[in-house]
């Protein structure tokens, strides 16, 4: 049987680092086991989901590189909702309720104040067929509770291991509103039966979910998926992500102009032992993928890192690559060779691009010193062995060195205090350039 593994965001926002990290363990999971990977959109929510935000995510994981088998939409499944609620009622799973939220409401605060759990009481249970009638004729309209059996469910989870939830102290959970629509338990459930889902893994938010999920699978006959739960995203302090830590939106990190590949390295290894390996492509991570890595532990997600692995990323990245991602006309593979151990975002390559191209404004302290180096460059082309050539002349003819002798002459060139190694800018800079920088001229 084919593995087949879903990603179920709903589109009432933009994906956010927590999400995405779903999203690709997913993924990851999918291409370990040769297996399939369906993007569902939980759009039963009409007032908040938007389309904006449906194309935003499918945008987002296209932009990490997670591609899908399959897209469904909840929203066109209205029909297997129905029969499925149909073969619910017809076995006596689900049962009608008619309170309303405010008698509810008052039902909660009573039992929490005679210090019993807030449970509901099954009183729909009870009612009269004149009490039914009774309800009907003021017009009200049911809403639909599943039948919980009070007992424990266990299952044998992918990160938790054994998991048992007792279902005595929940309470029978609504499937139904009373005006028709379902909530999120039965097209989730109704969903991962008709597509064939074999693994579940999502945030451990859903743990008490599944024990009831898993009664839905068994009362609808079907079989019962696998599951795992990862803990939720921390703050490096431990304490909940903020703004400014990564429940930013994914479109606000690619904005900083980050590495899709970033990541996923970092996302791929959270919340596993395994070191953080920056991976210039998914098939690597996918290669050190393996669910039974996750701990219960919870995952630490430090944006610090995230830097430090983008620039690793970028350090290491080809030309080919590179020429994809860079916007600059005329930059060369010597050029992205020259500069690329010196980014920490893809972004910083424009800044030295303008270096290298001109017009710069040249940083001269030591007017003299330069115009007498400037006599010193070499005759003829230059290339990658000039500089040394150069630098070693001035040495000898002026007496000076180190510090001294590297960055008058760097600053004049660059205009910068700090950068690529000046063998290379020397050569992209040009003679021409070169010349008239060390006359303290824009150029
Ligand atoms: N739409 C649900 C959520 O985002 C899906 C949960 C699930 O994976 O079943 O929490």
């Amino acid at each position: 049987m084919t593995a087949k593994f879903r990603f179920a965001p709903s589109p009432t926002g933009f994906l956010h680092v927590g999400n995405a990290r779903l999203a690709l363990i997913n993924w990851l999971y999918a291409k370990k086991t040769g297996g399939q990977f369906v993007l569902r959109l939980d759009d039963t929510d009409e007032e908040r989901s938007t389309e904006e935000y449906a194309v935003g995510i499918q945008d987002d994981l296209t932009w990490l590189g997670l591609d899908w088998d399959d897209l469904k939409k909840q929203s066109s499944r209205k029909e297997e909702y129905d029969r499925a609620i149909d073969a619910l009622k017809s076995s006596g799973r689900v049962y009608a309720c008619y309170e309303t939220a405010e008698e509810l409401e008052y039902k909660r605060k009573r039992q929490i104040a005679r210090k019993m759990p807030p449970v509901y009481d099954r009183s729909a249970l009870k009612l009269t067929e004149d009490e039914i009638e009774k309800f009907k004729a003021e017009g009200r309209k049911p809403h639909w509770r599943f039948l919980l059996d009070q007992e424990k469910v266990t299952w044998q989870d992918d990160v938790r291991g054994e998991v048992s939830v007792d279902c005595a102290s929940m309470s029978d959970p609504v499937l139904i509103r009373s005006d028709g629509r379902p909530l999120y338990h039965l097209p989730s459930v109704v969903d991962d039966i008709d597509f064939g889902i074999t693994h579940v893994i999502r945030g451990e938010d859903h743990v008490s979910n599944t024990a009831l999920h898993i009664q839905i699978f068994k009362a609808l006959g079907a079989d019962v998926p696998a599951f795992a739960h990862l803990p939720l995203l921390m703050g490096p302090d431990g304490g909940p992500l903020s703004k400014r830590e990564g429940s930013q939106s994914l479109r606000e990190l690619r904005g900083t102009g980050l590495e899709p590949m970033s990541i996923n390295s970092l996302l791929a290894r959270l919340g596993t032992s395994d070191n953080v390996d920056a991976q210039g492509d998914l098939a690597a991570v996918v290669e050190g993928f393996d669910i039974n890595r996750f701990s219960r532990a919870a995952a630490k997600f430090d944006p610090a890192e995230l830097k430090n692995i983008n620039a690793r990323i970028l350090h290491e990245m080809s030309w080919e690559q590179a020429s994809k991602r860079l916007n600059l006309e005329g930059a060369t593979e010597a050029f992205w060779l020259a500069v690329r151990g010196n980014l920490e975002t893809i972004k910083d390559a424009e800044g030295w691009w303008n270096v290298v191209c001109g017009p710069i404004t040249p940083v001269v302290e030591d007017p003299e010193f330069l115009a007498k180096a400037a006599e010193l460059l070499p005759e003829g082309p230059l290339d990658a062995g000039s500089w040394k050539i150069w630098t070693t002349a001035v040495k000898d003819a002026l007496g000076v060195k180190g510090k001294a002798l590297f960055m008058p002459l760097r600053q004049a060139l660059t205009g910068r205090s700090h950068g690529p190694e000046m063998n290379n800018m020397l050569v992209l800079i040009g003679r021409e350039k070169a010349l008239a920088r060390l006359a303290g001229k824009q150029a």
